[in-house]
């Protein structure tokens, strides 16, 4: 058969031949490679062998490499170019990889024979790359269930399906109650202050439904524009209260019910498996570890960002003031937070963007790559891609040898989902001598360029670019033994560590130095355009600061003991929240029905991440702020210790060798401008 998935990729640097790729290839090349790499599976369980590291661990390892570059180049189409066939073929083809994901899950020879090394490690001598590839084999099973007697095994899968259908009924209800209330708005004068977007947008709304007027619903890019621009007080209050009820309205699509019955059960399967609670289950695969740690950084963080938020509570009270507002509520945050923003800060994205062009900010990214990393860039034109528009680099080090290829795509196109993104075509690893290099690429949707100006971009774009860079880098300086943990595949509270410490270049005058000239003038940005970026990202920072603590206490209270004894959510909650609100309390209103976050993706126990990455970030950046942002020593000590591990070793671990210490929130609230 002529497959070109399944030939190897014979191409120079052994990349994906996009262009032979048709969609008639995908669903068998996943036939035949879902086919070999059961086999695998089969011959290392029938191995008459002794269990070894190497006849099983590794042999585990390096199965199914070919479903791997099947899958990567099929689900990274998904994202980037996708069409109906494909989608099509993406639901076919999803149910049969999960089923073959639990077979191996469930596979008790497998398990056998890696329990039988896993027990006796510490006599086979092995590296902390070796170790760790085993530790996460053998905890693959166990945290699945492997050792459990069969009565619990069947209890688990019984959990597991009351717990998936928990959480779709969860999401469910929240989309009825988002799509069971909107807002007709027919006098032009309840528009004021919206901007035209905004006032466009809810008037198709309308039009969609047949309706005159303007509709303003629950949906995010409707709401959250009403709520920070809409002079309308009484409509601000209206609509709040109807976005803070979803989920809390005694009506069919209720949540409270459907939370106790989640938390309940989630607490039940961490016991069966032996942790003490839902968090601890899930802290053990996080740098964070375990609720205690959490708590403690969740907790520390409040003490300090508290004042802020107050002080800042104020100022915005003082501009509420004056509009005869005495007590501000929740509808009145946003509204005033914007206003205030307008005052201090009189600049636009307008005056930004033409020192940003797009192949200068590039060009910006690679030079800074350089300088701390010594990485040479080199657009090329012989390796396939699946668009036109997709750029290619050739990465290579300072002495020629190479490093990764670079895809970057940057364009929205029809077929492209929405944001920006880093991912991989290939992983990184090491066979004997052969270092197989990764292959990265990072696909945004920036402004397009037109007949006659250029791609210029936001500054919310810039950082999004660096961001997604730093990730990029996380990948390209993989180097380590085993794929599973090379690259980015780290704990998820660790991962965004590369790439929002990369972010913070673009606020340093000697970075911006280096490519934010005027696309017209050449002109280098003037620093008060500079420092009001700064200021303006850092603007009320302690109240969102505040929010976002009381989401990550939330998601703990909820997850970090026996939930047994609760029986009022509402209560429950108030009492989570007691240290962390501004604005009064509105008795029919409740987050928790509506924390998709938790209740319906994969975030439970996870909110804190948010903030802990940040923290990790502005901590490891003042490496560099006090050695210099260029500094070769320090740049090269976080490629040794972070970029090029991996997921090797524990990330605190990982990030001790690299700073010497454990990270602390210092920086952080520095950067934020909280310590006053
Ligand atoms: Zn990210």
């Amino acid at each position: 058969m002529n497959n070109p998935l399944l030939n190897n990729f014979n191409t120079k640097y052994n990349t994906a031949p996009f262009s032979e790729i048709n969609n008639t290839h995908f669903k068998p090349a996943f036939d035949a490679s879902i086919l070999s790499a059961k086999k695998e599976i089969d011959e290392i369980c029938s191995n008459t062998e002794k269990p070894t590291f190497q006849n099983t661990i590794e042999e585990l390892e390096f199965s199914g490499m070919k479903l791997k570059r099947v899958s990567s180049v099929f689900f990274n189409l998904n994202s980037a170019e996708t069409n109906d066939e494909i989608q099509k073929i993406a639901q076919e083809v999803s149910p049969m990889l999960s089923e073959f994901a639990n077979d191996i899950r469930l596979n008790r020879e497998l398990f056998d024979r890696v329990k039988i090394i896993f027990d006796k490690k510490e006599k086979l001598n092995l590296s902390t790359e070796q170790n760790t590839l085993l530790t996460n084999q053998y905890k693959m099973f166990v945290r699945n269930g492997a050792n459990l007697k069969e009565a619990d095994k069947v209890k688990l899968r019984k959990l597991d399906k009351k717990l998936s259908k928990l959480s779709l009924k969860f999401g469910e209800n929240i989309l009825a109650e988002t799509n069971a209330f909107e807002y007709l708005i027919t006098d032009k004068k309840d528009l004021k202050g919206l901007p035209e977007g905004a006032v466009e947008a809810a008037k198709m709304s309308a039009s969609e439904k047949g309706k005159k007027g303007w509709l303003i619903s629950l949906d995010y890019p409707s709401y959250v524009p009403f709520m920070t621009y809409s002079e309308n007080r009484n409509l601000r209050e209206k609509l709040s209260n109807a976005f803070g009820a979803r989920g809390f309205q005694n009506n069919k699509n209720d949540n409270q019910k459907t939370v106790l019955e989640i938390v309940n059960l989630r607490h039940e399967r961490a016991n069966l498996l032996g942790y003490k609670s839902h968090a601890d289950f899930v802290l053990e695969e996080r740098m964070a570890e375990n609720p205690g740690r959490v708590k403690n950084f969740l907790e520390e963080l409040l003490v300090k960002a508290k004042p802020a938020a107050v002080r800042e509570l104020k100022e915005i009270e003082k501009l509420a003031a004056k509009d005869a507002i005495i007590k501000m509520q929740k509808w009145d945050g946003a509204f005033y937070s914007e206003k205030l923003k307008k005052k201090l800060f009189d600049f636009d994205d307008e005056q930004l963007k033409p020192y940003f062009k797009l192949e200068n900010v590039i060009d910006g990214v690679f030079t800074i790559a350089n300088k701390l990393y010594d990485l040479n860039f080199k657009e090329v034109f012989d390796i396939d891609t699946y668009h036109k528009d997709v750029k290619t680099f050739i990465v290579t080090q300072k002495d020629g040898e190479l490093i990764a290829v670079f895809y970057a795509d940057f364009f929205p196109r029809k077929g492209k989902r929405n944001g920006a993104w880093m991912t991989s075509y290939k992983d990184q690893w090491k066979v004997q001598d052969n270092n197989s290099r990764p292959h990265i690429s990072i696909v945004c949707n920036f402004t397009k360029p037109t007949e006659t100006k250029p791609s210029l971009l936001t500054f919310n774009e810039v950082t999004t670019l660096f961001h997604e860079f730093g990730h990029a880098l996380h990948g390209m300086l993989a180097n380590t033994i085993y794929p599973s943990i090379s690259g980015t595949n780290v704990y998820w509270d660790f991962v965004e560590l590369p790439s929002q410490i990369f972010e913070n270049w673009c606020f340093e005058k000697d970075a911006l130095a280096l490519f934010a000239r005027h696309f017209e003038t050449g002109e280098i940005i003037p620093m008060d355009l500079v420092e009001k970026i700064k200021d303006s990202a850092n603007f009320l920072e302690g109240i969102a600061t505040l929010r976002q603590l009381s989401f990550g206490m939330l998601d703990m209270a909820w997850h970090g003991k026996d939930p047994e004894n609760i029986l009022d959510v509402k209560a429950f909650e108030n009492d989570a929240f007691d240290d962390t609100q501004l604005f009064p309390d509105v008795a029919e209103n409740c987050m928790s029905t509506a924390f998709s976050h938790i209740f319906q993706g994969g975030y439970s126990s996870g909110y804190y991440s948010y903030k802990w990455a940040e923290v990790l970030d502005a901590d490891a950046f003042e490496a560099f702020k006090e050695n210099g942002i260029f500094d070769q020593e320090t740049a090269s000590k976080f490629k040794e210790n972070i970029l090029s591990k991996g997921g090797t070793e524990k990330p605190m671990a990982l990030y001790k060798k690299f700073r010497g210490k454990e990270p602390n929130s210092d920086a952080l609230l520095k950067r934020a401008g909280l310590l006053k």
